[in-house]
């Protein structure tokens, strides 16, 4: 066997005692050995390596067990560390997270999105400099960053976000890498609230799922065969922009008639606020339903069958095993919710609503960001079998010392 050939299997196996420990939390060298299949010597070097790499840590054995109980191996929560971020319409997030993807709440940042594109990139630097300075002792391997639009993987440029227009045309990444001096990935944000899901929600072990993100636009993250499904160039699951009514109002991509205008929460508050004859807000509109506003009920009705539309479409066309639902407004009322699985229910192919589990999401576009940015590393650390399966990256080293750590 060649040294290169050598050197990738064991970044494989490698990668494979790293997934186990993302996909059921902290082990000991004997559990591995027995849960991943690999050999007991195999196991010793893969850790060894990723201990060495700050990626594990060597947790001390419970002193109350019977026996001798073997030292624990979990994902390194201080030594290596991740950065995430959210920009939305209104406000932005910056969050630090250990490689174990926990949030680390007392270095988190909140602040109104700028009304320029140099301003957003200034604030974001200015927040993500103050995290670093507060703990120089710290490594920093890299930046997940949450976004809404049309974010195009080849050229690396968001296309349009027609909810954050100073977005468009942007290279975010090339951008905020160049300032930071960090490792950067983009995600579009239903694609972050899907990885979000797969880390930490009940799909976390799930390797066929979709998420469909109501909230704000109408974005879905498909996982198949355990890997993000992006499309030719990452503008997979654009279902929010099939016209449903050539007639109908304009929608944020320029066409008319989307099923984004009639099928999430932003729908729902524009209906409520026609049906009042004055502007509110989300918030005001949730607040107005839980006061049984009969105006507010019947465009939460009206929303919920077409959102039900958009949830048998997904279980018709990609059969999946869960289909994990994001709406501020299903969550809000659990007969509501109900109502809307039932009419999804009878609008879908009977044997594929059979075979999928349909919950809400319990994931959100702050943990998506972090699992963004973890699952780009594992990926740059090596292939997943799938991956190179559909050769769907060549071989990508990472070495946290080209990252420009502190
Ligand atoms: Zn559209």
């Amino acid at each position: 066997m060649s040294i290169v050939a050598s050197e990738i299997l064991s970044r494989m196996n490698e990668r494979r005692v790293l997934e186990y420990i993302q996909r059921h939390g902290p082990k000991s060298r004997p559990e591995i050995v027995r849960g991943s299949g690999l050999s007991s010597p195999t196991v010793s070097k893969a850790t060894d390596a990723l201990i060495g790499e700050g990626l594990l840590e060597e947790a001390a054995p419970n002193p109350e067990a019977f026996g001798r109980p073997a030292k624990t191996l979990r994902l390194s929560s201080r030594t290596t560390n991740v950065l995430g971020v959210v920009i939305d319409a209104g406000v932005c997030t910056v969050d630090r997270a250990g490689f174990d993807g926990l949030r680390q709440e007392d270095a988190a940042h909140q602040f109104p999105t700028a009304d320029g594109y140099e301003a957003l990139l200034e604030e974001i630097q200015s927040r993500v400099e103050q995290i670093r300075r507060a703990d120089p002792q710290s490594t920093f391997r890299g930046i997940g960053v949450s976004v809404p639009g049309l974010l195009n993987l080849k050229t690396g440029q968001i296309e349009t976000s027609p909810n954050l227009h100073l977005l468009d045309g942007q290279n975010l990444q090339s951008d905020l890498q160049a300032r930071l001096g960090l490792r950067c990935i983009v995600l579009q944000e239903s694609h972050a609230l899907c990885l979000g899901e797969r880390f930490c929600g009940p799909a976390h072990d799930i390797d066929d799922f979709v998420l469909l993100d109501m909230s704000t636009g109408l974005g879905m993250g498909v996982v198949s065969n355990g890997q993000l499904l992006t499309g030719s160039s990452g503008l997979a699951g654009e279902i929010g922009h099939i016209t449903i009514n050539t007639q109908g109002i304009r929608c944020g991509c320029g066409n008319v008639g989307c099923l984004e205008t009639v099928a999430t929460d932003t729908a729902f508050v524009r209906r409520s606020a026609e049906a009042l004859g004055r502007q509110i807000d989300l918030r005001d509109a949730l607040k107005l339903y839980r006061d049984e506003n009969p105006l507010v009920r019947t465009a939460a009705a009206e929303t919920s069958e077409w959102m039900a539309i958009a949830m048998s479409s997904t279980i018709n066309i990609f059969n999946p095993s869960q289909l994990v639902i994001h709406s501020q407004l299903l969550h809000v009322d659990s007969d509501l919710y109900q109502k809307t699985i039932a009419s999804a229910c009878k609008r879908s192919l009977r044997a594929s609503f059979r075979d999928c589990r349909v919950h809400l999401s319990v994931a959100d576009k702050r943990r998506g960001a972090i699992a963004g940015i973890i699952q780009h590393l594992t990926d740059c650390w090596a292939p997943s079998v799938a991956q190179l399966k559909h050769s769907v990256v060549g071989r990508s080293r990472f070495s946290p010392s080209e990252d420009g750590n502190d």
